[in-house]
């Protein structure tokens, strides 16, 4: 039987809909969210990402500023540029939530510069502080794409608790946070977690053992129907560029879920594109709604 192809677009729209009155009855004390995206080089999925994030900024109604850094030049130019956005933009009292656009150019070092955004201003939730509030399960901001992952659980009917989520893939931007808070006792999570990532021998043992299996990996076709157990639910993180000459732009957008074949074994899954990307941007938007709300002014 075919799996329910989930409508994250619908679900997106949802939460783009909740958070536009959110952002409407903000104007009226006379306050506009306002979002800055700073990037550097000329990356062309970056510049698509940033693209996306501000649409759906003037969507909702949040403003958003994007402030370009050019990508040649010695690290430590460019670090410096960015480190003086960052600071500028930290000192603002107009600008709610800031985020640097990963990756950077070659050998510059984000994390010393992710440690300069003012944590109330970090939107992403990469700053150590806010790392380190959501393993207390005390989190400020819920990092964007785990948190579109929950919400898409939870908006879909398949809530995470009680059952065991297998996250393939450990980075601490989808996976480690992911793993985090979904094994937090609370409304929405509450599930028994594993991780895996590359050095987990029998990826497909842990798998086929998952009733929500969420892939973070960046392999394109990494989770092949024979690793899925028949009528589990499959999120698939992953956005690759694969080559393909027979497309306009050459190439195609591509998930870790070999789709086709796991459509035919899972009771639901997430497409690509149109998938957990949309929820991400979502997510993006409603941690500046909290950030205007919380720490404007203050
Ligand atoms: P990353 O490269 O930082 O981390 C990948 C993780 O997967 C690592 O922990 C690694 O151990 C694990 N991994 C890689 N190959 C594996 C394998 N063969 N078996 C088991 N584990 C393996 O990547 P990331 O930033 O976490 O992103 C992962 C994917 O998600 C990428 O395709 C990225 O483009 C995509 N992504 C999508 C969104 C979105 O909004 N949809 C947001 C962020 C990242």
């Amino acid at each position: 039987m075919a799996a329910e192809i989930i409508d994250c677009k619908a679900i997106a729209a949802t939460i783009k809909g909740e958070l536009t009155k959110q952002v409407a009855a903000i104007a009226e004390e006379g306050l506009t969210p306002r979002l800055a995206v700073i990037v550097a080089g000329d990356d062309a999925a970056s510049a698509a990402y940033v693209r996306g994030k501000q649409r759906d900024s003037a969507e909702t109604g949040i403003a958003s500023d994007l402030w370009q850094v050019p990508g040649e030049g010695e690290p430590a130019a460019i670090e410096a540029a960015i480190r003086a956005h960052i600071e500028r933009l930290n000192a603002d009292p107009a600008v709610d939530g800031m985020i640097l656009q990963l990756p950077l150019p070659e050998d510059v070092y984000e994390d010393t510069l992710i440690e300069t955004i003012d944590p109330r201003k970090d939107v992403d939730g990469l700053h150590p502080e806010n790392a380190g509030l959501l393993v207390q399960g005390a989190a400020r901001y819920l990092p964007a794409t785990p948190h579109g992952v929950q919400q898409i659980l939870v908006r879909s009917g398949n809530d995470p608790g009680g059952k065991h989520v297998v996250i393939v893939g450990r980075s601490r931007l989808v996976g480690l946070p992911l793993a985090n808070m979904l094994v937090q006792k609370r409304a929405g999570a509450n599930a028994t977690v594993t991780l895996c990532h590359t050095s987990t021998p029998d990826l497909a043992g842990y798998t086929r053992a998952a009733d929500i299996l969420v892939a973070a990996a960046g392999v394109p076709g990494l989770i092949t129907a024979d690793m899925v157990r028949p009528g589990a639910v499959v999120i698939d993180v992953g956005i690759s560029r694969v080559d393909d000459p027979s497309r306009k732009r050459g190439y195609r957008l591509a998930g870790d879920v070999d789709f086709e074949a796991v459509a035919q074994v899972a009771r639901a899954i997430t497409p690509v594109p149109g998938g957990v990307g949309l929820m991400t941007r979502a997510m993006l938007l409603t941690n500046v709604v909290r950030a205007a709300r919380q720490f404007r002014g203050r």
